[in-house]
């Protein structure tokens, strides 16, 4: 009897096809969901993954499975998974799968290689660079292009010496595993818990022992240990036994917190470092994670957002660290939020989750009032440490110096601290020098060629760039407009205007930068990190980069430098992510026992989010945004999803915006508003417009999201993107 399957393939096709399966294909008779299978699609023959498995094909004409891979299968709850992030994200479940399969060649055992390590024999000849090779395969096996590097001979001297008996031989797999992680290591860095924590940390525990899904709230202050207290959880899962596996564990971090110091605090806490997951990765180290997370032998993997789709064997516990943060949100190809996604991943593998943040989404807030989510708090820093104090400075009221942008309580704060001997830092998300450059003879401002933004002068390159495209050139001497000369001059200040401030008003202090340009590899960035951490750096200037979860124990001030800056345009969570940011900025100062103190220049002292900002009081802001967002309707008591037309004819992006419009189900629950030109109205030379979807708890918004996309085929280069839950407004 020949069945039929479908196979789904990592590519861009809207569903699974169906295949037929002979029953002479080696292995045909015990196939299940989730092997791999080649199979011919379109001129080619490429591996796909069985999707179902149907009865007898009949009388269909089905082009047939070729062949079966001999591997491991995808486990049910993946392929579930995949399924499900497709439907909730109006996707095809052939993009997500990609997302799974990064490589084939993960999927084959490593390639075995020879490695040379010292016999015990001394060779009858000996020579000065054998000599040299005996003594580092004395503590080290390593190949013989490995060994010859370090030992600086040629690889004939090491083979050689194999000949002559004074090393032997072993076959060894090129990826070697994961040291394991030991859940009951005893480390003497490790610090005792206090009683706060070691209650949070046994909840957390014991919610992995239940081996079901749930998902728990870490909602601690920034500085109250919640990595110390997520460890335990981490730990329960090691425990656990699976089929004589230990478990495995999943710890998303936002991608800049994947630093050598995250990374040496797992190492500290289980005496082994974790496998990692994140895009600056080499091909090869990728390939090593997925292989060994692939066959349960990876048992605590680190990872940046697109971790989540690992192919975990044994997975027992997600733990997104930061979860309010919104580099989650992946806004390209596949749009999807890892954070609402870990969720899903732990129900359908019966796991726990733990998110933790010291500034909870509202989204997660609302689901921990609601009894959804268990609730856990940390409401101190551990010992001496205390939270900072956050003071609002009137910039009507206190101008900074002509030409100035830090006012004079600031600089007399930065003084303060380096008077004691500590550090100070200076925050301001912008990036460069000015971001905005306009001609003082004509008026005109430097745009980006192909999109709806200003250019920001970068003096240290020397270059006007577009921070939405990447898009640079050289600083042009004459305005591009009417020619004049030296006409060109920044407005208002990014990070390297601050520094030179700075460096005018305090030039004995050690002043650094921390953004993407000034620290481009995350060598660089570390080593910074590094520096500032080890008391290197008096003054540190930073973008957003100097937010996530840094601990630096001598720095006790932080100046914002515009509190104001994500308060301006019409996003809903504006002011969410205004008192997410400048909590954990501030947060950063006074985490040992010096306390720290935070001033927030801003022209909106009386702004709701700044109030309850520096008066300490979070349930103030949420009560008040929560009221707010209930009242409109808006989440976490409605849905919302985007969807952006575009193309590189803005007519034809007009005509397919409202043709799309008309197609439209008829729904209960659900208001449409738009279209309307998106607020980069161009990008990279195409016209955007928005769609904003709004919808009543009730409603079911991806499926009916998914049936409205159905019923319209754009034309003209138009693309249409549904983006549900939408974070970004642009
Ligand atoms: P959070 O993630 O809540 O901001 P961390 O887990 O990063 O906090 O902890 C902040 C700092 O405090 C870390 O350096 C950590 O080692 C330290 N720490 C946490 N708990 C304790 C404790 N009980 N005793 C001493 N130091 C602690």
């Amino acid at each position: 009897m020949t069945r039929v399957i479908s196979i789904l393939f990592p590519v861009g096709v809207p569903e699974a096809f169906d295949y037929a399966l002979p029953d002479d294909v080696d292995g045909a008779d015990a196939i299940t969901v989730g092997q791999f299978v080649y199979a011919p699609l379109g001129k080619q023959v490429k591996l796909g993954v069985v999707w179902s498995i149907g009865a007898n094909a009949g009388e269909r004409n089905l082009k047939s499975v070729l062949e079966i891979k001999k591997c491991p299968a995808l486990s049910i709850s993946l392929v579930k998974f995949v399924n499900f992030t497709a439907r909730y994200n109006c996707t095809s479940p052939g993009m997500v799968l990609r997302m799974v399969i990064r490589s084939y060649k993960a999927l084959d055992p490593s390639p075995v290689v020879t490695k040379y390590v010292r016999s015990g024999q001394t060779p009858a000849k000996m020579t000065p660079a054998r000599a040299q090779v005996l003594e580092l395969t004395d503590v080290w096996p390593g190949r013989a292009s490995e060994i010859a590097q370090a030992a600086g001979v040629t690889p004939a001297v090491v083979s050689g010496l194999a000949k002559a008996g004074g090393l032997r031989t072993m076959r060894e797999p090129l990826d070697a595993p994961f040291d394991v992680p030991d859940p009951d290591f005893v480390s003497p860095d490790a610090p005792e818990l206090t009683d706060g924590q070691k209650l949070a940390g046994a909840d957390l525990a014991g919610l992995v022992a239940k081996r079901a899904f749930n998902v728990a709230l870490l909602d601690g202050v920034t500085g109250s240990g919640k990595t110390e207290v997520y460890f335990e959880s981490v730990a329960e899962a090691l425990r656990q036994n699976i089929d004589g596996q230990g478990g495995q564990v999943l710890v998303l971090v936002p991608e800049i917190a994947l630093t050598q110091a995250g990374m040496s605090r797992f190492a500290a806490r289980f005496g082994a470092a974790p496998a990692q997951w994140h895009s600056a990765m080499t091909e090869a180290a990728r390939r090593r994670t997925w292989r060994e997370v692939f066959n349960g032998r990876a048992q605590l993997v680190v990872g940046a957002r697109s971790a989540l789709y690992l192919p975990f064997k044994n997975l027992r516990a997600i733990i997104v660290d930061e979860e309010h943060d919104t580099s989650y949100k992946q806004e390209e190809g596949v749009i999807y939020s890892a954070r609402d996604m870990a969720v899903a991943r732990g129900k359908l593998e019966g796991a726990s989750v733990v998110l933790a943040s010291a500034t909870p989404s509202l989204e997660s807030l609302h689901n921990a009032r609601t009894g959804r989510y268990v609730h856990l708090q940390l409401p101190e820093r551990p010992g001496a440490a205390v939270l900072p104090d956050i003071e609002l400075l009137d910039l009507k009221e206190h101008r900074p110096d002509k030409g100035r942008y830090l006012a004079p309580p600031v600089v007399e704060a930065v003084q303060a601290a380096l008077d004691r001997g500590e550090q100070a830092m200076l925050y301001l998300n912008r990036r460069g020098y000015a971001p905005l450059i306009i001609c003082r003879n004509c008026g005109t401002k430097l745009k980006s060629p192909d999109t709806d933004s200003w250019l920001v002068e970068h003096k240290r390159t020397g270059r006007a760039m577009c921070h939405r495209t990447g898009f640079s050139m050289r600083m042009p001497v004459r305005c591009p407009t009417c020619k004049a000369e030296d006409s060109l001059h920044p407005i208002g200040p990014g990070v390297e205007r601050i520094e030179e401030e700075a460096r005018a008003l305090f030039p004995a202090a050690r002043t650094e930068v921390l953004s993407s340009d000034t620290a481009g590899n995350p060598e660089d960035i570390r080593a910074r990190i590094a520096r500032m951490a080890g008391g290197g750096i008096d003054i540190l200037i930073g973008t957003q980069m100097v937010v996530k979860g840094h601990n630096f124990p001598r720095l006790t001030f932080v100046g914002v430098v515009d509190g104001d800056m994500s308060l301006s345009g019409g996003d809903l969570r504006a002011g969410e992510r205004t008192y997410q940011t400048l909590v954990q900025v501030a947060g950063r100062a006074g985490r040992a026992d010096k306390p720290g103190h935070a001033i927030i220049q801003t022209h909106r002292p009386e702004h709701e989010a700044l109030v309850a900002l520096a008066a300490g009081d979070r349930e103030l802001f949420i009560n008040v945004e929560l009221e707010m967002r209930e009242m409109l309707g808006l989440p976490p008591f409605g849905k919302l999803s985007a969807v952006i037309i575009s193309g590189p004819d803005p007519k034809a992006a007009d005509t397919a915006a409202l043709a799309f419009l008309n197609k439209a189900p008829r729904a209960d629950g659900i208001e449409i508003l738009g279209p309307a030109d998106a607020p980069i109205a161009t990008l990279r030379g195409r016209a955007r417009r928005r769609l904003l979807i709004q919808a009543e708890p009730g409603v079911n918004l991806p499926a009916y999201m998914a049936t409205w996309r159905a019923a319209y085929r754009p034309k003209n280069k138009v693309k249409i993107q549904v983006d549900i839950d939408p974070q970004s407004f642009m």
